[in-house]
Order: structure tokens, then sequence, then C-alpha cells
């Protein structure tokens, strides 16, 4: 014991001895430096972000099966298109940071997953839901800013029908082995109207209807919006690449 208690009192000099030696510099970062951004005012993109939507039309979209987007388009805003299908970036993001608006229909219709329908599929796979959830129960990982099927959001920040409404999404990627294992699962943080709803989830695969989320290696991917059927706005959609 006496030895232990000398042994642990020499430990502490000599930490004690290098923390004196230390001076502040030491511990100082100078390289690289951080880029210089410019904030975007209120939620308008930042200098850096690549702009996918800014309601002038779809040139950085195209239908989910191939071809043109065909939704509608007006007041700055494109809305789902009943039965013209998914829309889906034409360029393909893996790790990411995404700010998009969307708004339910104002005039109220149907309840439970059939109000205000729609969908944010991160690499064109994993789900993170639109739903008009003001007064609508429904499944709790099937309500707005759920992680389909997987997350519920720690709270409902839902605005009234009719009201736009932001999520500003942190999305990291899966990793996959050369043999298409996993190597690390997809993490995803979501802010919904400026409240943290996922904080930093680890997502256990795709988000099906029907069936257990698995994962099935891919590489970088679109950004696919779903038509659900309902008239579902978004608007004012940017991207940040993070690499
Ligand atoms: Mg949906």
């Amino acid at each position: 014991m006496k030895n232990f208690l000398l042994m642990f009192a020499g430990l502490l000099m000599i930490n004690f001895t290098l923390a004196q030696e230390m001076k502040p510099e030491d511990t100082e970062i100078w390289e690289p430096e951080p880029g210089i951004v410019t904030p975007g005012k209120e939620n308008a993109p930042p200098s850096d972000a690549t702009v996918l939507f800014d309601g002038s039309g779809f040139s950085n979209w195209e239908a989910a099966n191939g071809g043109e987007a065909k939704w509608n388009l007006g007041n700055g805003a494109m809305t789902v298109q009943k039965g013209a299908g998914d829309i889906r970036t034409k360029q393909s993001f893996g790790d990411c940071q995404l700010h998009i608006e969307w708004r339910t229909p104002s005039e109220v219709a149907g309840d439970s997953q059939g109000r205000g329908n729609s969908g944010i599929f991160l690499q064109s796979t994993y789900e993170v839901q639109v739903l008009d959830s003001y007064n609508n129960r429904t499944y709790s990982n099937g309500q707005a800013a759920s992680i389909y099927k997987q997350h519920p959001p720690l709270v409902n920040a839902c605005r009234p029908p009719g009201e736009w409404q932001t999520y500003d999404i942190f999305y990291e990627a899966p990793i996959f082995h050369d043999d298409g294992s996993l190597a690390r699962a997809a993490f995803i943080t979501v802010i919904h109207n400026g409240i943290l709803v996922q904080n930093h989830v680890m997502l256990k695969g795709h988000t099906p209807y029907i069936g257990l989320p698995k994962y099935t290696a891919h590489g970088d991917l679109p950004i696919r919006l779903q038509d659900h059927g309902n008239p579902v706005s978004y608007r004012n959609i940017w991207i940040r690449e993070l690499k």
C-alpha cells in the first residue's frame, strides 16, 4: 500500500512537472485554418452551399424512375403532383448538411399517414418522414421528423398545416467493406423548425414500409423526395457536402 501511494505521488509529480514545462502554444492548432464561409441571411444558402432548388425550375432534379421531374412549379415552390412519382437530385451525395423547407396542404384531408405525407430520402434510401403531424396522431416512428419506422422524433415540432417548416439535416453516410458488408452505420441529426428532434441517431438500414431495416452496400446516391399522393410543397433546398 505504501509503495502504491509513493508511486501515485510520483506520477502526480511527473504530470505536474510536464504541465509546468508546457507552454500555452504547445496545445494550439493553427493549421489547417478553417475556410471562410459567409452565412446566408435567415435560411438563405451560405456561400459554399450547392443550391438544389430556388424556385426557378427543375434543372437539378429528375423523375426517380428516369425522365423529367413532373411536379408542379409555382410561387417559389415545387409541389407533389399525385401519380408523377418520386423525384431525385441529378447529383449524388454522401455526407452532407441539407436544408430543406416543406409545407403540407392548408386544406386538411385524410388522417394518420394519409395527411400531408411525403419524405426526404438521404442517398435515395433512408427516409426522414414529412407528414402533417399537427393534431394528427399516427405511429410515433412514422410521424413528421421520424426516421421512418426506426426513430421517433424527440418531440413534435410541427407547425400547423399550410405553414412553411424547415429541416436542417446532418447526415453521415454508411461505410461498407469491399465485400459489401457494413463497416459503419449511417448517422443522422435533424433539426425541425430550429428544434433538435434527432440527435445523432444510428440508422439500422433502409426504411421500408413493411419489414425490417437492412443495409445493402452503395456509394453516393441522389436525394429523393417522395410522392405519397398528397400535394406537399418544397422550397429553398440547399446542401453542403461534407468531405
Ligand atoms: Mg413518407
